[in-house]
């Protein structure tokens, strides 16, 4: 998603508690920048944060 758009997530979404569900890669003016955003809050997350999220995840499915 777009920088702006992952900004606009965050206020919009406010202090609210979410167990972010889905991540998507942060760009702004067609550069990739190395983070990903919750896409529901639009919280900020470096690559390394993500994949331990998502290693988390995938041990409590077992
Ligand atoms: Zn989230």
């Amino acid at each position: 998603m777009e920088y702006a758009k992952s900004q606009k997530l965050k206020e919009d979404w406010g202090n609210k508690p979410c167990d972010h569900p889905r991540f998507e890669k942060v760009y702004s003016t067609g550069a990739f920048l190395l983070n990903y955003s919750c896409t529901t809050c639009g919280a900020d997350f470096t690559i390394s944060q993500k994949l331990k999220i998502e290693e988390a995840r995938k041990g409590m499915q077992i």
